[in-house]
């Protein structure tokens, strides 16, 4: 989950605190000119808490912690740190810190930072939620958990989708019953939901809540009459006794939820070390949502081609819908040449149609000269902003910086009657690269899109 380092306020300092060398942007945080030692800015009560760690640093090499400075407005903030031990050339030992304001991110979160269909917070918040308790260690203790619809894809396979619209949103109001006045409810993603119980720091009291949560959501449609039944799963780990930070509570509680799965849904695992082992350091072939993407993409991919080959219909939307939800794409557009808004358009955030929004782009830009050399003979260009020249695709470089956008991907539509090109974003701070196999696949949809579009066309 993104870089350790990635816009933070880097600093190295010595063990006894003193400041080797320190980011511009930090002394502007500050409001500082100049910085000699961490004693002129963290809060007296934290400073033995940090000389602690960072005594004890040299033999783990690396922690996470939170501590109050001094800002600009003379009061204190709160902050995190990824703290680690490093060796210098000339084989010194420094501390660099990785500085976070999480004061600025807390005050960020307004009530209107919820889901638009379940009305529980949306991912960016609950997000943040996490992160937050998470960056407060020592003080906050807290239960993480990660809870998936059993068997979803079949509830809307045989009852069809709005039925299982109404399945998410009725989930998501149980579960938030059975946790209210400890629990925290996000809609992660489709039929993905995270849960923070706070102040639940023991596997006891722990149970409790994910066995409401559990029970809640298979008596939801206990003898309906259509024969409905839900059930969900739950992976869950105990902060700080079994992870140290967001990204470590994200993988365990993943994790748990995939064993969860394997071993037949309906219950829920918390981590319990005796028992699943040392899953931080397992390799990233056996990481549970790394194979789970693996396996939701290829799901996806033959089903998609299975519809196909059978003749049965398949809209432009429900490919996109799952274009966006299984490549964790931010957003997915259509565009026909000539027209600079999109025709289709899809977003990330809760991956139902909803949420389709139309984009404009000014197709010239995607004929200016500079930008040929990006296509390849397959009339595919991958973008990655951070390698781009203004002054070679103004245009395009222009529509990302506007867009805080990442990477995209454009495929030329050519074959069909109505060319024009399918473009895919990817916006987040932490995202990746596009994987070549996703570049693959990615192609092949584009492929599909552009005759099941053709198709829709000829229909209206
Ligand atoms: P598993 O038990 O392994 O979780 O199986 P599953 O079938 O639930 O698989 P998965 O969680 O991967 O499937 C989620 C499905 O949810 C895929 C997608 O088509 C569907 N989906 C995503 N968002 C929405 C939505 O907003 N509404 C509806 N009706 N379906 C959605
Ligand atoms: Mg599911």
């Amino acid at each position: 989950m993104g870089t350790e380092f990635a816009n933070k306020f880097l600093v190295t300092i010595t063990k006894e605190l003193k400041v080797l060398a320190v980011e511009e942007r930090f002394l502007v945080y500050l409001g500082l000119k100049k910085l000699n030692t961490f004693e002129q800015i963290v809060f007296p009560e934290d400073l033995t808490r940090l000389r602690e760690l960072i005594e004890d640093i040299s033999k783990e090499r690396q922690d996470f912690t939170c501590f109050r400075v001094k800002g600009k407005n003379k009061k204190y903030n709160w902050v995190s740190a990824h703290i680690e031990s490093l060796k210098t050339s000339d084989q010194q030992n420094v501390i660099r810190l990785g500085i976070n304001d999480i004061q600025g991110l807390e005050e960020d979160i307004s009530e209107s930072d919820h889901d638009a269909m379940t009305g529980v917070y949306n991912k960016q918040t609950i997000m943040r939620k996490a992160h937050i308790l998470a960056a407060k260690r020592p003080y906050e203790d807290f239960c993480f958990c990660i809870m998936d619809i059993d068997n979803f894809k079949s509830v809307n396979d045989v009852y069809g989708h709005m039925r299982g619209d109404e399945v998410i949103i009725d989930v998501a109001h149980a579960i938030q019953n059975a946790v209210e006045g400890t629990g925290i409810v996000g809609r992660f993603g489709g039929d993905e939901f995270m849960v923070l119980l706070e102040h639940v720091g023991d596997e006891q009291t722990a149970r409790y809540y994910l066995q409401a949560m559990r029970a809640a959501a298979e008596e939801l449609y206990a003898g309906a009459k259509d024969g409905l039944t839900v059930t969900v799963t739950i992976g869950a780990v105990l902060f700080p006794a079994q992870a140290h930070n967001y990204e470590e509570l994200f993988h365990v509680a993943d994790k748990m939820l995939y064993i969860g799965k394997m071993k037949g849904r309906n219950r829920y695992i918390i981590y319990t070390p005796d028992i699943h082992g040392n899953v931080l350091n397992n390799d990233k072939v056996s990481d549970a949502s790394y194979r789970k993407s693996v396996r939701n993409k290829i799901k996806m991919m033959s089903g998609l081609l299975e519809r196909l080959l059978h003749g049965d219909t398949v809209t432009v939307r429900e490919i996109m819908r799952d274009a966006v939800c299984y490549y964790n794409l931010d957003g997915m557009y259509l565009f026909y040449d000539g027209d600079d808004t999109s025709v289709y358009g899809m977003v990330h955030e809760d991956g139902n149609e909803d949420s389709a929004e139309f984009e404009t782009m000014d197709m010239d830009a995607l004929y200016a000269e500079n930008i040929e050399r990006y296509f390849n003979e397959n009339g595919i260009a991958i973008l990655d902003f951070h390698e781009m020249k203004r002054d070679y695709c103004c245009g395009i470089y222009d529509y990302m910086e506007e867009r805080q956008i990442r990477y995209m991907i454009i495929c030329r539509i050519e074959k069909a009657k109505r060319p024009g090109h399918i473009v895919y974003v990817n916006r987040r701070e932490n995202s990746r690269k596009f994987a070549d196999s996703d570049v693959t696949d990615l192609t092949y949809i584009s492929k599909i899109l552009e005759v099941v579009a053709e198709k829709e066309q000829q229909l209206n």
